[in-house]
């Protein structure tokens, strides 16, 4: 496994439990993965489109979350009255539990997590190499300083970063989050979102390729303005955190020479890492690998 964020972290926790040897290699653990707080949110954006797969994907978190860290249930949309028929058309026939109320959406199985103590769960008990990949070549992983590893299946889920190491282009989004005084227990998104002690959203535009990203002031003005929207005022705040999100199409597992790429969640890379963590293991016990 290349990776130790949520998508690695996941599936290398979930294949271990199933008598599976794992080798995690990593430069480090976790990186647009420790973004501080992740929404687990079903319904997507300011429009309110329902992610494909959302129930069985809801249904693998809540399998696999509560085991480690604690969930904070449900999340408020607070949806303008004028386009709240357009929501619940979108919702309609879809196995989402939800409510209306006068504020908004209440999505009651929806919710949100803190990162790093997740990160550091998921990887107690599991063989973590911590070292630089270089190249990959079929199911040879090369490392730093010319060592290689020859695995048996070669699963990819390095993110943003490690992208050019597999080449299957996508889009690269950067984006902040504003780490707040204030501590949000109730998570809201419409914008922005809140959570936890977490302000972020998505305001920069895609790239075609990879580079670090720093949180610019451009940024915080626009989280703070989208805040005082949602909230009615610009919560305090003591530091930033910057990230690149990575999105390729829906299929988040595709066949690699020498196995599999599980990577390109985009922003919703905790809401899919369970069932994908599942659909790879799936694809391991059936496979002749
Ligand atoms: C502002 C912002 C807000 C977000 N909010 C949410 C949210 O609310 N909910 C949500 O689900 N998602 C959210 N995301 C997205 C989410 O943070 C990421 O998409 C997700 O964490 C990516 O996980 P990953 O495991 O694929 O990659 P990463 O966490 O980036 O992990 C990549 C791993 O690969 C390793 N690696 C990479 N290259 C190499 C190499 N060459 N050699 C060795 N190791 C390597 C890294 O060390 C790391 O361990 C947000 C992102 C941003 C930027």
């Amino acid at each position: 496994m290349v990776g130790a964020g949520i998508a690695g972290l996941g599936a290398a926790r979930v294949l271990h439990e199933a008598g599976l040897e794992v080798l995690v290699v990593a430069r480090e653990l976790g990186e647009a993965s420790r973004v501080p707080d992740a929404l687990l949110n079903p319904v997507r954006g300011k429009r309110g489109s329902v992610a494909p797969e959302a129930e069985e994907a809801l249904e693998a978190l809540w399998d696999f979350y509560p085991r480690f860290v604690p969930v904070r249930q449900g999340i408020l949309r607070p949806v303008p009255e004028a386009d709240r028929g357009a929501w619940k058309a979108k919702l309609e026939g879809r196995q989402i539990p939800h409510v209306w109320l006068d504020e908004g959406l209440y999505l009651e199985n929806a919710g949100w997590l803190e990162t790093t103590p997740l990160l550091h769960r998921l990887a107690e008990g599991l063989q973590i190499l911590y070292a630089v990949v270089e190249r990959l070549e079929g199911s040879t992983v090369w490392l730093r300083g010319g060592r290689r590893l020859d695995c048996r299946v070669l699963v990819y889920a390095g993110g943003a970063s490690g992208a050019h190491l597999i080449g299957l282009g996508g889009r690269f989004t950067p984006g902040s989050v504003l780490v707040t005084r204030e501590h949000f227990k109730q998570a809201r998104s419409y914008g922005v979102y809140v959570a936890g002690h977490s302000l972020g959203g998505s305001y920069l535009p895609h790239q075609n390729t990879y580079a670090l990203h720093q949180t610019q002031p451009h940024e915080v003005e626009w989280l703070l303005s989208e805040a005082q929207k949602l909230l009615g005022y610009r919560p305090e705040f003591g530091s930033s955190w910057a990230g690149v999100r990575y999105r390729l199409d829906k299929h988040y597992l595709k066949p690699i020479p020498g196995g599999y790429a599980l990577t390109g969640f985009g922003s919703a890379a905790y809401f899919y890492a369970p069932l994908y963590a599942e659909r790879l293991l799936r694809r391991l016990s059936e496979g002749s690998w």
